[in-house]
């Protein structure tokens, strides 16, 4: 018999079957190393039986006994059904129950062996004793046979089992029972991707032997570092997953680094350039803010493509830099790009810009899905034929009809917000442009670094003068008359307001009528007589446009609204922030809802109204904001509070879906693998490294992060 192979197909696999295996390709999974890389979520303690007698509610664990009784039960509740079975070991009987799987009446008979695994608890029968609810079951092998599957025994019972995450058409146990067989019949030494010595130095096990360990613990592993997946065979593997992220990465910033730009790319600063962007700026721009342009320019002179990292807390002014780069390119006779996440944002960006950039002859076009017809036609001309050469807009500027004759810069607002794919096709329009990428959530250097590839960070870490903290206190319910009168009095003293409302998906209709309903109370009950407006995501644009126009004018004194506002809007007036149901927001949400306010001289407020359902805990976490108004403290507590996942926003964050590693959790591992990706890569020329490593990237990393070009 061939020894099977690490590579080797799915489909290639004894017993698989061609249909099963397409099903696990479709799943990502198209090799036994996908598969030994699919990886248990859990493990559990199966060692050892507990005798029934010493159970007692809570406890979770094997026994090992025989059916005395076993019944099929109607249930008063139609298409529900419970399978109940008595079960005793010598020491007492425990009954165990079964919801809907009335199947289970042909395996479980009496006089059966049984082992089940589960918890107990107490019997809901109303009589008295214990009950193991829907446990797992296994039945034992008969002396000297194989037990179903012809699997040998030791693999379900009796040792720390494995719970792998159940894949189409196995379930966690079949998953379990195949990943055993394909590591016996794998050779001992499975070849070792990483280069010679690395997993050595750092006394990281062999890949094979790591791999066994992560499936099948040894009896003596330490449950405690099993769960953290601190073993160090997870450690290996986690190691390994990071060195390749981070490996592509590299490569792909060599690689573009080596490239280099066509000629008459080269920008050049005079004093006169100077001047007139310095002409355009109605301030002057804070020490922190000099630095960082600073900094950028020096990007851009280079020869060698910018990608910069913008970090800076809401209200920074890191729009002002940007569009400073960009007028730096543009003066300089090339285009530059603006992304901004909505269209709300983008249109308040293209406003801005043409306003400061009146009589300079430096058009802006604004490109966005709401832009169509002829002034759609005459951006995208204007662009092609390079007589336009600045332009912001939505994720329409990454769409296939989008040409550039000659983009030099993109600036991506809120970057966590765009996918990978979106940035790398906005990029891809232009020859090794440079890239800028701004957020407003301050978040650690490792997940920086993974989520945006190989980048410099710049940060502005101080505000523009004048700015005062905006006082934030939590409201119960009950307490809306106050708020409300207190909004009365702000408004009658010419300040404006906004109220936020959660809304999870715009498309909901229920959600959008919640706004508008408070919208008509609001107005009717606490400011008749004045005009109260309503802004959300599916508002035509026209619409859209002309409500934020009103309220930036100052003609709208309150405005309702979604999270649509929740980046970049700016209106200096705008003195108080109410946040309905403020507990279903993520902290740094909030921070940056908090942020619409307190941008001009007036002293301005934060007011978190708790929902009624809201949790201790989320009322906690609400106290976060009142205690600090450090958006980096705020980013440090939501990100502990959340993990990276949800506080980036899973959906659109450009994350990569990590099997193993946790980008907080083991943020050393991570640095540390960078660093050994670093080393290879400056081993290399022109971003080449060795062929074993790049094929491995390829299967590794190549589908999933559709960016990476290497060799
Ligand atoms: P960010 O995008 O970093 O949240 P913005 O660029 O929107 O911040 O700036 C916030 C507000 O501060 C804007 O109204 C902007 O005009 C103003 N601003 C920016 N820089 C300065 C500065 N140096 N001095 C005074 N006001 C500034
Ligand atoms: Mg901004």
């Amino acid at each position: 018999m061939p020894t099977l192979t690490i590579d080797a197909p799915l489909e290639t696999v004894r017993g698989l079957g061609p249909q099963r295996a397409k099903a696990l390709q479709e799943a990502g999974i198209a090799t036994v190393e996908d598969l030994l890389l699919h990886l248990p979520f859990r493990y559990e303690d199966r060692t050892a039986f507990l005798p029934i007698a010493s159970l007692a509610p809570g406890v979770r664990g094997t026994v090992r006994g025989q059916i005395r009784s076993a019944a099929l039960r109607r249930t008063r509740v139609r298409g529900f059904s419970l399978f109940e079975a008595l079960v005793e070991d010598g020491s007492g009987t425990i009954r165990v129950v079964f919801f809907n799987q009335p199947w289970l009446r042909n395996h479980l008979v009496r006089g059966r062996e049984v082992i089940l695994y589960g918890e107990v608890k107490p019997s809901r029968a109303g009589r008295r004793g214990l009950a193991l609810e829907s446990p797992q079951i296994e039945i034992p092998e008969k002396d000297g046979k194989d037990g179903r599957d012809g699997e040998p025994e030791g693999i379900h019972m009796g040792r720390v089992v494995p719970i792998h995450p159940r894949l189409p058409g196995l379930s966690p146990r079949a998953v379990r029972t195949l990943v055993h067989r394909l590591l016996r019949e794998l050779p001992e030494v499975l070849p070792e991707p990483l280069p010679p010595g690395v997993a050595e130095r750092r006394g990281l096990p062999p890949r094979g032997e790591a791999l066994r360990a992560v499936h099948f613990p040894d009896a003596g592993t330490d449950a405690l570092l099993l769960e953290t997946r601190s073993t160090p065979a997870q450690r290996r593997l986690i190691f390994e997953e990071f060195f390749f992220l981070q490996l592509g990465f590299a490569l792909q910033r060599a690689a573009s680094d080596a490239g280099g730009r066509g000629a008459g790319q080269a920008l050049q600063v005079d004093d006169p350039l100077r001047g007139r962007l310095r002409s355009v700026l109605p301030f002057r721009l804070t020490a922190a803010q000099r630095r960082v342009l600073a900094e950028i320019a020096a990007d851009l002179l280079s020869p060698r493509p910018m990608n910069r990292l913008l970090q800076g807390d809401v209200g920074c002014g890191k729009t002002m830099v940007a569009l400073l780069a960009a007028l730096l390119v543009a003066e300089n006779g090339l285009q530059a790009a603006f992304m901004a996440p909505t269209e709300i944002l983008a249109e308040q960006h293209h406003r801005l810009f043409t306003r400061l950039l009146q009589g300079r002859g430096q058009p802006v076009g604004l490109l966005t899905a709401s832009v169509t017809g002829p002034a759609r036609r005459q951006v995208l001309a204007g662009l092609a034929s390079g007589a336009l050469k600045l332009v912001v807009g939505t994720h329409a500027l990454a769409e296939e009809e989008v040409r550039f004759q000659a983009l030099r810069l993109v600036v991506i607002d809120e970057q966590h917000r765009f996918g990978v794919a979106q940035r790398a096709r906005l990029r891809g329009k232009g020859d090794h442009p440079d890239v800028l990428v701004m957020t407003a959530t301050p978040i650690p250097r490792s997940l920086a670094l993974t989520l945006y590839g190989d980048l410099d960070v710049s940060v502005i870490d101080a505000l523009p003068p004048g700015r005062r903290p905006v006082a934030t206190v939590v409201r119960e319910a009950t307490g809306r008359p106050r708020v409300h009168d207190f909004l009365r009095r702000q408004v009658a003293e010419g300040r404006q307001v906004f109220v936020v409302v959660p809304v999870i998906e715009e498309s909901e209709r229920g959600d959008l009528q919640a706004a508008a309903s408070l919208r008509d109370r609001l107005q009717k009950e606490v400011f008749p007589g004045r005009p109260v407006g309503l802004l959300h995501g599916r508002l035509p644009a026209g619409e859209r446009d002309e409500v934020m126009g009103e309220f930036a004018a100052g003609r709208l004194p309150v405005l309702v609204a979604t999270t649509v506002i929740e980046v970049g809007i700016d209106v200096p007036n705008a003195s108080v922030m109410v946040i309905e149901q403020a507990d279903r927001f993520g902290l740094s949400q909030l921070h940056q809802l908090r942020g619409r306010v307190g941008r001009g001289g007036h002293e301005s407020y934060c007011i978190l109204v708790a929902g009624e359902q809201a949790t201790d805990d989320a009322r906690r976490r609400l106290q976060v904001m009142v205690d600090t108004s450090d958006g980096f403290e705020v980013a440090r507590r939501d990100l502990e509070l959340r993990g990276p996942g949800q506080f980036l926003g899973t959906r659109q964050s450009g994350i990569p879906d990590l099997r193993l590693g946790d980008l907080v959790r083991d943020r050393e591992i991570l640095e540390d693998a960078r660093e050994a990706a670093h080393a290879v890569v400056a081993d290399t020329r022109a971003g080449r490294a060795p062929a074993v490593l790049t094929a491995h990237l390829e299967r590794r990393w190549g589908s999933r992060l559709g960016m990476i070009q290497v060799g």
